[in-house]
């Protein structure tokens, strides 16, 4: 048997959906882009959504249409995907990391406050893994200083936070759609806001910096072809009309996960802050225990692959990637609880059609592997 990290769910459905749109003239810029984006904000209770070519693209608009620029701050969390801090160096403004908390690995808003300079701008908080930040507290720091709040929902498009929606935090929030993640269109994501000027900005800036009309040779200010075709918009709204249903499959694979883990007493199984959280699962991180170290977690990794089993340190944290070094010299230690969490996690296979026995085999290679690392 061999088991990948991910695996995206495309029905026969989503490909009529795509042929379909094939068959007329309008494969970008036309009604499935409306209708796709129309879908999106009502998933995270938003006025508007614009979608564009992938979520890096949508964090990138978000920064440019805050007037976020060189010498401003960006308060944000180094245990997550690149896109979130390099979306803030994009415009030449600097990414100010602060720690994560150690259970839910979301950052740790008790840690903001002394992070504030008169350069901050704004606060940009990851919902990592599905589980949203504590959106209550970081709301209540960004409006006391005065400060922007941005949303990285990439993870946790469908999840909710004391019953309101991920995506529906601060002045913009985006979602991907990474073959990955619970839902794609192969590239692409969404800016998400109540903010008609933000809107109105990252719409121009997506299609070349065009007026309002759209006018093909008429540009306004600075843009980009951030534009996503209706090909990919298809294929969307096809896989959104199965949210519930793809939420609700991936809990079971997760509860599968959690009951046959417990018998792992190396491992930390991830915590789901129950009162607050509905979980929409993008991933399944687990977490060895404190004797392991980066090199035995990486041998794990290693031997799981070869048993045919595709895991992932996950997150390799922001601040130690080579160029993040190079030019803000960060090193191990600097975000003790990011560089802890970060040695001993551990991506297992996790997609929405897993089954039962592909859980099973992952369980039973992991224990026996981990087994053959202790006695190393
Ligand atoms: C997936 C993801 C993004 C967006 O990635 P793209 O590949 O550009 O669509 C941004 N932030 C986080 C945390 C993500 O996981």
């Amino acid at each position: 048997m061999k088991v990948p990290l991910s695996r995206p769910w495309v029905t026969e459905d989503d490909i009529e959906a795509v042929e379909e749109v094939l068959r007329t003239p309008n494969l970008s810029l036309g009604p499935k882009l409306v209708e796709f984006e129309s879908m999106l904000a009502q998933v995270a209770q938003r006025k508007y959504a614009v979608a564009v070519n992938s979520g890096t693209s949508a964090l990138h608009l978000i920064i440019r249409s805050l007037g976020i620029k060189d010498g401003d701050e960006v308060i944000t969390t180094p245990f997550s995907f690149i896109a979130s801090s390099n979306c803030i160096l994009f415009e030449r403004a600097t990414p100010m990391f602060v720690d994560i908390k150690p259970d839910t690995y979301n950052i740790n808003p008790a840690l903001i406050e002394k992070s504030i300079t008169d350069k901050t701008k704004a606060i940009l908080a990851v919902d990592v893994f599905g589980q949203p930040a504590d959106w209550d507290k970081l709301t209540a720091i960004a409006k006391k200083h005065n400060l922007y709040l941005i949303e990285d929902s990439a993870e946790s498009i469908g999840s909710e936070y004391k019953g309101r929606k991920a995506g529906s935090f601060g002045d913009a929030a985006i979602f991907g759609f990474y073959p990955n993640k619970q839902i794609t269109i192969g590239e692409g994501g969404v800016i998400l806001t109540d903010d008609e000027n933000i809107y109105k900005l990252s719409k121009s800036m997506r299609n070349q910096g065009r007026g309002e009309d759209e006018e093909w040779l008429y540009h306004v200010r600075l843009g980009y072809n951030y534009r996503v075709s209706d090909i990919n918009c298809a294929l969307g709204i096809s896989q959104l009309k199965r949210l519930d249903e793809i939420i609700e499959m991936r809990g079971r694979v997760a509860n599968i996960y959690s009951q046959k883990l417990s018998e792992i007493k190396e491992l930390i199984p991830p915590y789901i802050s129950l009162d607050t959280t509905r979980m929409s699962w993008f991933v399944y991180v687990v977490r060895l225990s404190e004797e392991f170290d980066a090199i035995k977690r990486d041998l794990i990794i290693q031997k799981l692959g070869e048993r045919g089993i595709q895991t992932r340190e996950y997150f390799s944290p922001i601040h130690l990637q080579p160029f993040y070094v190079e030019k803000f010299h960060f090193k191990q230690g600097d975000y003790p609880v990011t560089d802890f969490v970060s040695d001993r996690t551990i991506s297992l296979p996790f997609y929405t059609t897993m089954s039962k026995e592909e859980v099973d085999f992952v369980v039973s290679n992991l224990k026996e592997v981990i087994y053959e690392v202790e006695k190393f």
